[in-house]
């Protein structure tokens, strides 16, 4: 497990999973805030459509967030996450639309397509298979690794395009800390009951609030699934608490008045 690592390109600041950019045939980002054309609490990568910020304007963040990958804007696949476990396989890009209950992992073998997912605290897991050239994204809060999206991605490359997990790399985008993840009982109660009480080393109590260590869950997951762990890169960042907040966007710290960040992988 390593750190991701943070550029900057064309005014636009994202972090790149070492692992991952070893690939020539890939291409990634976790975008960050900077590097876009909005403005104000939107200021100014805001890839949010569904918010006040001018759709021309998260169009263009869009497609410059597209453009650094070497993709056109008109080749993005866009998940419309709603926290669930539907995973939708691409296999030709003029056919994708999202359904309307909500997707919220992507995979494909088609080559060009910018497979997107957004995040302002929540987790993005990216997945490359290296021999089958296989990309997937996950959008996965706490909801989705109740749901168990990570492992079921994992799954469904290899029973759709014969992926084997021993050559599957992966990285876990920028997402909220044990410490920030202040929760109910109820939280702790459906991951428990999801994962047959083998959660209790991810939870603790402090005062009367409950916390869960999401990361270290995703991790231990991804290893379970069979990735070794020297292919497995996840960033420390939190956007609620880093001292870099001016970078980040986060539910927790900015609630509903504010932009989302994109995270986007393509099979070139
Ligand atoms: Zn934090």
């Amino acid at each position: 497990m390593a750190e991701l690592r943070k550029n900057t390109e064309n005014g636009i600041v994202y972090y790149t999973s070492p692992q991952l950019e070893a690939f020539r045939d890939l291409a990634h980002g976790f975008f960050t805030r900077r590097g876009g054309v909005s403005q104000g609490v939107y200021g100014s990568l805001n890839f949010r459509f569904n918010s006040n910020d001018a759709p021309d304007n998260v169009r263009e963040n869009h497609r410059r967030a597209a453009a650094l990958l070497g993709a056109d804007g008109d080749r993005i696949v866009r998940t419309n996450q709603k926290h669930t476990d539907n995973i939708a396989v691409i296999r030709q890009a003029e056919e994708y639309a999202p359904p309307a209950e909500g997707v919220d992992g992507l995979i494909t073998d088609v080559r060009g397509l910018c497979l997107t997912a957004y995040y302002a605290d929540c987790q993005v897991v990216m997945l490359f298979d290296k021999r089958k050239k296989v990309a997937a994204i996950v959008h996965a809060g706490w909801r989705g690794v109740a749901n168990k999206i990570v492992r079921k991605t994992v799954q469904k490359m290899t029973a759709e395009f014969g992926c084997s997990a021993a050559d599957i790399y992966a990285a876990v985008g920028p997402s909220i800390c044990r410490r920030c993840f202040e929760c109910d009982s109820d939280v702790p109660e459906t991951l428990q009951k999801a994962y047959q009480n083998a959660m209790s080393e991810y939870i603790y109590q402090d005062k009367n609030k409950w916390h869960v260590d999401l990361k270290s869950i995703t991790y231990t997951t991804l290893i379970n699934c069979g990735i070794s762990p020297i292919n497995i890169d996840i960033s420390s960042i939190c956007p609620r608490c880093t001292t870099s907040g001016e970078l980040w966007w986060s539910h927790r710290r900015h609630g509903e008045n504010r932009g989302v960040q994109a995270a986007m992988i393509m099979i070139k």
